[in-house]
């Protein structure tokens, strides 16, 4: 733990057991409160930091803990926390965006209604098709929390979307203090009024943050995950608001924008203009790996060889991602190809050769299904028909084809044995979005 008291500021929770009497009372004169780590609460044992229900009765001859933010250090149910005050001060900027790109005016629309919805304290979705330019659309406000000396928190629950954009969000506003944090990094926190986050880290704090936004909303782990439900709205201070970003939102938040509960901007136009690719449907008669390399599905990527093009290969297991490689490596020596899997720890290197066009092919899991742009790249679902592969993550995935401007007709080709309902609803969906975005 730090020694720099500074550091621990900014609504931040910490156990009292990693700091000296010292830190504690000095932290106690800047507003910090110590409050117990679990409360009862109706017979409930309810954890402080996490807010879930400790159950107590699983513990024989041992001190209870909370084993639901068991990440973020043990926590026995006696210990105590520090909560730090949630007031910073920040050096005021009257034109914080460094960025000095443009909003096309349908953007330029949501981003309106966006700050709209911040002015009216509302919590707000922005329904934007992958390729939207969605980044872009928070700019303004983001610019407008800085100027008014507030803070924000830009989380997704995914690592990779949040190495994403950290450097974009750096490069839009390299006047202010940003901080990437999340299970990852060894990165300390310091208290940044630009965090940039995993969900996760919400855990670890309470009311400290004047907006919060949530990108990708409706992706593994954070869908319906009620710790981290919990973690979101507890984050917040409660004059603050929440923007929630997606490019296929849940029906939970669905639900609750009909009960007008949340307000709503749809945007089913890519920031290029152009349609979202449209997956070309292939049924396979044979397995994918019949005779090594199904001969349809092999005639499709010798031609994407062939023509120098650059691949991303989608699987629903990484057992069967594995397997393939070492066929596609075999029959195809010359090309260069790499694989990566939630359990790759060269995960975020293997990417980014990818994106140096240092590797022609890459074979993943739909651990990029989303938040990730590569420029011309054609896109292939193998076994688009296994569980793994739901509508959303299909729509994600064909998604990641055609982002570029000056290459928008990328194509995406699933192969499948069954025609699913979820390839059936994908394929349906990006149809009725194009249609909806060009017959206004
Ligand atoms: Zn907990």
């Amino acid at each position: 733990m730090t020694n720099n008291i500074e550091e621990l500021s900014g609504g931040r929770i910490i156990n009292t057991s990693l700091l000296s009497n010292q830190q504690i009372s000095q932290l106690k004169k800047r507003g910090a409160q110590v409050v117990p780590a679990s409360q009862t609460k109706a017979g409930k044992t309810v954890c402080r930091r996490c807010l879930s229900e400790i159950k107590t009765d699983l513990f024989v001859d041992q001190k209870v803990y909370c084993r639901n933010c068991l990440n973020f250090g043990k926590l026995l149910t006696d210990d105590k926390l520090v909560i730090t005050a949630s007031d910073l001060t920040f050096p005021i900027q009257t034109d914080p965006m460094s960025w000095t790109g443009e909003l096309t005016n349908l953007q330029q629309k949501v981003s309106l209604e966006l700050l709209t919805a911040y002015a009216n304290k509302s919590d707000h979705l922005i329904w934007a098709v992958t390729g939207a330019g969605k980044t872009e659309i928070i700019f303004p406000l983001i610019k407008e929390v800085i100027q008014a000396g507030k803070r924000i928190a830009i989380c997704s629950p995914r690592i990779d979307v949040c190495l994403e954009l950290y450097p974009r969000i750096q490069v839009a506003f390299s006047r202010t203090s940003i901080g990437l944090f999340h299970g990852k990094t060894d990165q300390q926190y310091f208290p940044c009024q630009i965090m940039v986050a995993t969900v996760h880290q919400l855990v670890r704090f309470e009311s400290a943050f004047d907006v919060l936004v949530i990108d990708e909303v409706d992706s593994f782990p954070l869908a319906g995950d009620e710790m981290l439900e919990r973690a979101i709205a507890k984050a917040n201070k409660k004059s603050g608001s929440i923007a929630y970003l997606s490019a296929t939102p849940p029906v939970e938040l669905l639900h609750r924008v009909n009960r007008g509960e949340i307000s709503i901007s749809k945007l089913h136009r890519r920031f290029h203009g152009h349609p979202l690719p449209e997956p070309h449907c292939h049924l396979l008669f044979k397995a994918s790996d019949f005779w090594k390399i199904n001969p349809r599905l092999k005639h499709r990527i010798s031609n994407i060889v062939k023509n120098h093009q650059r691949a991303m290969i989608f699987f629903p297991r990484i057992s069967a991602l594995l397997k393939f490689e070492q066929k596609l490596k075999r029959a195809f020596p010359k090309v260069s190809i790499v694989s990566v899997s939630s359990k790759d720890i060269q995960r975020i290197e293997k990417v980014q050769q990818f994106r140096d066009e240092q590797a022609s092919v890459i074979l993943t899991t739909t651990i990029l299904e989303r938040g990730v742009t590569f420029h011309k790249i054609t896109v292939i679902v193998i076994d688009a028909d296994a569980r793994e592969f739901s509508k959303t993550a299909l729509i994600q995935i064909a998604g990641r084809a055609g982002r570029a401007k000056d290459h928008p007709n990328d194509e995406v080709h699933f192969y499948y044995q069954y025609y699913t309902r979820s390839v059936q609803q994908a394929c349906r969906e990006i149809k009725e979005i194009n249609r909806q975005a060009f017959t206004k």
